[in-house]
């Protein structure tokens, strides 16, 4: 098969912190045909390669990128039944707009996904980071993928089960996180999404219903939540705006830190934090056929907490919009957690302004923040 290669533009114009050398190759796959050909091709030569989607989770360095990157382009959702009552399966082909999959289940009256509406990039990069906003992460939905393997070169269906989510992480990031990697594309994304049309409910939710200022026992409709996410994260800088600096961002830069109880007490008490586990309100089911008289023990506690990383700057002397002399890299005016690049900035000098934060909060507090998106030929 021809491989859909494009002529190669640099990757500052394909990822949205708008830095990155030129690949080698680059090559653009507008179906699973096209993408499995491609990477098998590319996997058989040897090269160094990378699959990206929007750009919106990568840092890329400044030098060429000696390799391939292929583009995932595929687009497409199915509506499959489930074999739980009031829910139905989506099978999602990995370059479709994840802001679109979250319109179209909003308009189809589906719950589990709206509260991720505005998040940039694409459906197959959702799992590499298990993403989530506002408490709603994808591994709450999430059924399987199927994806193509580097080590054998063929095409599994793998359980989310199988798949090390955890707060922004899986198997599939690069730098961090306790499972083994995973050298992997993923192909589609299937999610299970419960019918409960457009009548107004309750929010499921502390932390979105906070967010969207709303008190527990206000019903809104699944249009009403999306609405008033993609407002707020617009008021953030959040979702993508060409005509605004503060979105030429990968989002958050750094994650929100992971740290003991113990250490937790020794920060400021004002410092925000919140328990490990998703916010989802406590309700355990169990299917009557399932039940065999044995009520599950309750969840482990988890005495991991999670620290806000954007207070931690804040609070260590560095207001929204901070920049380093004659750098082109700055905080954000709207959101101290999101680095921007102010037009024409280089990894580089990102770079700087990553290190010189780390700096400060470690100083300040002693925790040393970690990167968000994935970094490729760059380091802090
Ligand atoms: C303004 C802004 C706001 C954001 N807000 C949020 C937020 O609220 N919550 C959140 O979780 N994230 C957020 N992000 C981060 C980002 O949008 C998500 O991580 C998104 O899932 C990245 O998708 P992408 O297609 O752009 O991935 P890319 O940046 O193209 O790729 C990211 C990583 O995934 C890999 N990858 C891409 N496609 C595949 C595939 N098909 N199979 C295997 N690996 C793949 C790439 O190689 C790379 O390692 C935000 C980013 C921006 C710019």
């Amino acid at each position: 098969m021809p491989m859909p290669d494009v002529t190669p533009v640099p990757l500052s114009t394909l990822t949205t912190l708008r830095t990155g050398g030129t690949p080698t190759a680059l090559i653009d796959a507008a179906t699973t045909d096209e993408l499995v050909g491609a990477l098998r091709e590319t996997w058989a030569s040897g090269d160094e390669w990378l699959v990206l989607g929007g750009g919106s989770n990568l840092f890329v360095g400044d030098e060429p990128f000696e390799g391939t990157v292929v583009r995932v382009r595929t687009t497409g959702i199915e509506r499959l039944p489930s074999p739980r009552p009031g829910y139905v399966r989506l099978r999602v082909q990995a370059g479709h707009n994840w802001d679109e999959l979250c319109a179209y289940a909003v308009s189809a009256g589906l719950a589990g996904l709206e509260a991720m509406s505005g998040i940039p990039g694409t459906v197959g990069a959702a799992p590499v980071q298990n993403i989530g906003a506002y408490g709603q992460e994808i591994s709450q939905t999430l059924v399987e993928v199927d994806l193509l393997d580097e080590s054998t070169g063929e095409v599994s269906t793998v359980p989310a089960s199988e798949l090390g989510l955890g707060f922004r992480t899986s198997v599939f990031k690069h730098h961090y996180g306790s499972a083994p990697l995973r050298r992997a594309v993923i192909l589609t994304v299937t999610f299970e999404a419960a019918e409960v049309g457009h009548e107004k409910r309750e929010v499921v939710g502390a932390q979105l219903r906070a967010a969207l200022g709303l008190q527990a026992g206000h019903p809104v409709s699944l249009e009403w939540i999306r609405e008033h996410v993609l407002a707020v994260r617009r008021s953030k800088g959040m979702v993508l705006d060409d005509a605004d600096p503060d979105t030429y961002s990968a989002g958050s830069f750094f994650q929100n830190a992971v740290v003991s109880a113990s250490f937790a007490r020794t920060l400021p008490d004002e410092c925000p934090r919140w328990p490990l586990a998703p916010d989802v309100d406590p309700v355990t089911i169990i299917p009557l056929a399932a039940y065999d008289g044995v009520v599950a023990p309750p969840p482990s506690v988890v005495s991991d907490v999670k620290v806000s990383a954007a207070w931690l700057i804040e609070h260590s002397g560095l207001r929204k919009g901070f920049k380093l002399p004659r750098s082109r890299a700055a905080l954000s005016t709207k959101h101290a957690l999101a680095l921007t690049n102010r037009g024409q900035g280089t990894a580089a000098e990102l770079a700087e302004l990553a290190r010189f934060i780390q700096g400060r909060v470690q100083s300040e507090f002693g925790l040393v923040l970690q990167p968000e998106p994935v970094l490729v030929g760059v380091e802090l």
